[in-house]
């Protein structure tokens, strides 16, 4: 069977679909092929969503945990695994029924199997029922990307990526992380919640590798009290898989020469899904990474085929994905846009939280700009004192002639929510004193930003 349409879309993640509903908002006729059952990609179905649902009950727990310093007591947390599961499981349920409606909405076509390219112009859909050839007129490959696996290791069920992890089969006696990139330290944060003991192996001389190191300090100090070992500028040589655990070889800065794990997650990265597509049958080449190169319009080198998401250059996030898909979509459509966000903010969803956007110090040293720069501790903010959060900061970049917003980084509860604020002052072109003179709610953890600002202003000198 053949299916014509206007606009393909393939792989349903945050860039696919919501490049699906756009373009069919905008009256095109739009096919959606996705290889599993359900739409949502990574993000909905184990990534963003599924580590959130639980880093939720990881905040429960530690708070729960912070409560008996505090005069209120309730005990030991009793974990009920099959309930835990069975939550996370209905907070993406219902998301993947709602989009399942917005495609249905919208007229969307969805056809579930693996797409390949056979033309610039056809794909080859292999499916339960079968394969079809879908012919189109423009295309848009959302296909995303998969956890990179470590050469080697045994195939080992005990040898966990992010999926097997957010399976949550059984909480470990000791977990070993290798990657303290920003999934690995998610899930230690979950695990440590649910009482395994961990252990965190990192290539790099830091944790969240390329992050300021002062956004981290405070995420270091906790996770330094809270887990066995950080082991820094050391990797993992070898593993051995026996019946009473697995045993892990080393080689580093500090780190034993081998060590026995009950359970091992692997989180050193996640590469595109390029290579599974036949891109050479459309035109299409990828770099050396496997990332399709497009323009500001997110335009392969083939005009009718635009590429999306985790499988093109940038950080591989959903909300990333999802506003290059809208553009992707208009494009198609006859509009005069283009990929011109100033920046896309990053949020490890970790306890603390950390959150940055825009430049980093070390990115403005490099391009010779000269910044000013504050720093606003918590420990000066009510709100965050009266929560028992004191090791948090807000710091804020600013152009030291222009003062124009440059960057600006948060850690503590709910930096991810903060973070926002700061983003949008970079793209209106705000400046310091702009952030300085707007009045924030007191009392609230926002207020860290005016404050952060009022000392770029020199408008406070003294905290209060
Ligand atoms: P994906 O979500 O990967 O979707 C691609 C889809 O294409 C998949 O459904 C796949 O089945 C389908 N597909 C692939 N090949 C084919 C084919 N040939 N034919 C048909 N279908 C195909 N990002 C954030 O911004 N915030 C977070 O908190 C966050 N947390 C994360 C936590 C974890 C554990 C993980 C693993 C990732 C997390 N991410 C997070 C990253 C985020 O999930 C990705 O950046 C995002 O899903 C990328 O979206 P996408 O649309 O490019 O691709």
């Amino acid at each position: 069977m053949t299916i014509e349409t206007e606009v393909l879309v393939i792989g349903a993640g945050p860039g696919g679909y919501t490049a699906a509903f756009r373009a069919a908002d905008l009256g095109k006729k739009v096919t959606l092929v996705e290889r599993f059952p359900v739409l949502g990609g990574v993000c909905l179905n184990v990534g963003c969503i599924p580590s959130k649902a639980l880093l939720h009950l990881a905040e429960l727990i530690y708070q729960a945990g912070d409560a008996a310093a505090k005069g209120i007591d309730f005990g030991a947390p009793k974990i009920d695994l099959n309930k835990v599961r069975a939550w996370k499981e209905r907070v993406v349920k219902t998301l993947n029924t709602g989009l399942a409606g917005l495609a249905k909405q919208r007229q969307v076509q969805v056809v579930q199997g693996v797409a390949k390219f056979v033309s610039p112009h056809e794909v080859e859909v292999e499916g339960p029922e079968g394969s079809e050839t879908i012919r189109f007129q423009n295309a848009i490959i959302a296909a995303g990307s998969r956890p990179v696996q470590l050469p080697g290791f045994p195939d080992d069920p005990r040898i966990m990526d992010s999926t097997d992890a957010l399976a949550l089969e059984e909480v470990p006696g000791h977990l070993l992380v290798v990657g303290a990139g920003v999934i690995g330290l998610e899930m230690a944060c979950v695990y440590h919640a649910l009482g395994a003991k961990i252990s965190v192996v990192e290539l790099a001389d830091q944790i969240l590798p390329g992050t300021d190191p002062e956004l981290i300090r405070p995420l270091l100090q906790t996770i330094t009290k809270r887990y066995e070992n950080i082991w820094l500028r050391s990797k993992v040589t070898g593993v051995e898989a026996g019946a009473d655990g697995l045993t892990v070889r080393f080689e580093g800065e500090g780190v034993p020469d081998q060590a026995r794990f009950d359970r091992l997650l692997v989180a050193v990265g996640r590469r595109p899904n390029s290579d599974r597509l036949n891109l050479a049958a459309a035109g299409i080449d990828t770099d050396e990474r496997g990332l399709i190169p497009v323009d500001e319009q997110m335009r392969t080198q083939v005009p009718h085929i635009y590429a999306i998401g985790d499988l093109v250059p940038g950080p591989m996030l959903a909300h990333k994905a999802s506003h290059e898909g809208k553009i992707a979509a208009e494009v198609i459509a006859g509009e005069k846009v283009a990929f011109q966000a100033l920046t896309i903010p990053a949020v490890a969803y970790t306890d603390p939280e950390v959150a940055w956007m825009g430049r980093s110090e070390a990115e403005l040293k490099e391009a010779g700009i000269e910044y000013d720069k504050a720093v606003f501790p918590w420990a000066a903010s009510g709100r965050a004192l009266a929560m028992g959060r004191r090791e948090g900061l807000t710091k804020l970049l600013c152009d030291r002639k222009t003062r124009r917003i440059l960057g600006a980084g948060i850690t503590g509860p709910h930096a991810g929510e903060l973070i926002s604020e700061a983003v949008l002052a970079l793209e209106m072109g705000a400046d310091a004193e702009d952030l300085a003179l707007t009045i924030h709610p007191h009392p609230t953890l926002s207020e860290t930003l005016m404050f952060a600002a009022e000392i770029l202003e020199g408008t406070i000198t003294d905290l209060y």
